[in-house]
């Protein structure tokens, strides 16, 4: 996208697109189907936002990957499984939630793939370690590259603009109609930013519905905008020469109607969906991300305010 901007491809584009037929609601739904989209051992949105991050860690020299998450943190086993791939160390600071039979499967994978793990318990135990962290994962006078929970900075959000990108090459190729939405999670920002960065790049109408699923950090439609419009910032300053967009608060609508008590924790609209999902069209989802944007979706759709339009659903979720 940008000359002087290094990229590392993690996986095979363009990830397959699909109508997802037997749900029987107003609107065509189509998945984009990002789950099996890196080579590493882990799929999914997070490898995208990878492949723009571990370049600017060498460009920087770092040595280690400083980051944050839950205790089931996708971002962070795909950092884990990624950047040392990539011979970098990496530092996860993760903090409570929910435990179910998943985020147990996570921590197993998080405790094999070599990261260090520092069990902070709170966002305010993990806001006064920092310093302790950053000191401890210092190492020959190389800071650690730290990474904002879920890889979501204006760099990491370029995974996404690609997607969208991809997406309208779909599109234009006759592979899909064009979607009046794209419904995604947003757990903290990027995908939704990115995409609706990219989309406009792309000249589509395409908006994105942003079901928020985290509570622990502000992601109105106000802040991801303003988050895709630093991503369009970083890309003009590295010398892309791209066409004028006008990105207003309009193309992402944040809904937090499906979060439920917080993030992380299962609702019973979300487990619904689970299995409407995988036993009507097929799509293996999980309870943190996936099933609440898919709830989302489902009722959006029911209630008419999709307005019968075609709608893709992004599949964030990348098990191995
Ligand atoms: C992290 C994650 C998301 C959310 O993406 P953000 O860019 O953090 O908003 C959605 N789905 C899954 C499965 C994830 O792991």
């Amino acid at each position: 996208m940008a000359d002087s901007l290094p990229h590392l491809a993690l996986g095979r584009a363009p990830t397959p697109v699909r109508l997802l037929e037997g749900l029987g609601g107003r609107s065509p739904v189509w998945v984009k189907d990002e789950s099996g989209y890196g080579d590493g051992g882990w799929g999914g949105n997070k490898v995208r936002k990878l492949e723009w991050l571990l370049p600017e860690a060498r460009r920087r020299r770092a040595h280690t990957i400083l980051t944050v998450g839950g205790l089931g943190t996708n971002w962070g086993l795909a950092v884990a499984l990624y950047a040392r791939a990539e011979g970098l160390d990496v530092a996860l600071g993760l903090i409570d939630h929910p435990i179910d039979e998943h985020t147990r499967e996570q921590l197993r994978r998080l405790r094999a793939s070599g990261a260090r793990l520092h069990f902070l318990h709170t966002k305010a135990r993990l806001v006064l370690a920092a310093p302790w962290l950053i000191a401890r994962h210092t190492h020959g006078g190389r800071l650690p590259y730290y990474l904002p929970a879920g890889g979501s900075s204006p760099l990491g959000a370029l995974g996404s603009v690609e997607t969208a990108l991809e997406l309208a090459s779909q599109v234009s190729r006759g592979l899909l109609p064009e979607p009046g939405w794209i419904v995604t999670p947003v757990g903290s920002g990027g995908t939704a930013a990115g995409l609706a960065l990219g989309l406009r790049l792309a000249g589509l109408r395409t908006r994105v519905l942003g079901a928020v699923v985290n509570d622990t950090l502000r992601l109105d439609s106000a802040a991801l905008t303003a988050l895709a419009a630093k991503s369009l910032a970083l890309l003009r300053a590295r010398g892309a020469r791209l066409p004028q967009v006008g990105l207003g608060a309009d193309d992402i609508v944040a809904e937090r109607g499906w979060l439920g008590p917080g993030y992380a924790h299962p609702t019973a609209q979300g487990r619904a969906a689970l299995q409407r999902a995988a036993g009507q069209a097929g799509l293996r989802l999980e309870q943190t991300y996936t099933a609440k944007a898919f709830a989302a979706l489902l009722d959006l759709d029911a209630s008419g305010r999709l307005g019968g339009e075609p709608v893709l659903f992004l599949n964030t979720f990348g098990p191995r």
